[in-house]
């Protein structure tokens, strides 16, 4: 492997006051099917931790989505709920409402046809005032995910749990990554439909905030996708 890709002074962005994290995950329990993803990106998986690193990286706000359990049930609710109250005001819920349908490429039993960003276009055409955040950018349907953020007033992606643990071709990756989301913002005209994610324990605080740095956008609209946008759509 060749020099690391994800140094600590490349994640540092000076000019800013405070990042959200639109997409953590957590649960404190050994049935978590995100578990090994933490184990390979050498991480502890808990509370401590988590609110710890955020600190560390001035994130004030993390929204936690419930991880997916061994059997692929989501953690339900109210585990949700309790973890938040539990976290000093640093983590805010965010309720699972159909948690049966799904189709995750994270998983090799997963259905792609299912996880196409395009299965949203005629719910967002039907109801225009719906907001919807796509997470982890398409991936990897970046350009179709460019033309929902600019055609739909309200729907937004999220650019969390894109780098996972790998040594071949970890600096190209990083690269190809940063100029497809670079190339979606020129697409779309502007960084307002774009918002920042980590999706720990998948992906570490440390690579989430260098693929932003390495974004070839103003540095007004990093402070959008780091923040501004999240604080809007999620009323923070
Ligand atoms: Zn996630």
């Amino acid at each position: 492997m060749g020099s690391n890709p994800y140094s600590e002074s490349e994640a540092e962005c000076e000019s800013l006051q405070k990042i959200i994290d639109a997409h953590v995950h957590l649960s404190e329990r050994g049935d978590d099917a995100l578990i090994r993803f933490a184990r390979m990106n050498g991480l502890r998986y808990t509370m401590d931790e988590l609110l710890g690193t955020m600190r560390e990286h001035k994130i004030v706000r993390g929204l936690l989505l419930s991880p997916p359990l061994q059997g692929s049930k989501p953690l339900p609710n109210d585990e949700v709920i309790a973890l938040c109250e539990k976290s000093d005001a640093m983590l805010v819920p965010v309720i699972t409402v159909e948690p049966t349908a799904k189709g995750d490429t994270a998983f090799s039993t997963g259905d792609l046809i299912l996880s196409h960003p395009l299965t949203l276009d005629r719910l967002a055409n039907k109801r225009e005032q719906l907001t919807i955040v796509l997470c982890h950018f398409g991936n990897p349907w970046f350009d179709d995910v460019a033309e929902l953020i600019y055609k739909h007033p309200n729907v937004y992606a999220d650019i969390s749990g894109l780098i996972t643990p790998s040594d071949a071709y970890a600096d190209k990756f990083l690269d190809w990554l940063a100029r497809k989301i670079s190339e979606a913002i020129y697409y779309a005209g502007g960084a307002e439909k774009v918002i920042f994610g980590t999706d720990y324990p998948v992906t570490t605080h440390t690579q989430a905030l260098a693929l932003v740095s390495r974004l070839e956008i103003a540095e007004g609209d990093k402070e959008k996708i780091l923040w501004r946008n999240a604080e809007k759509v999620f009323r923070l």
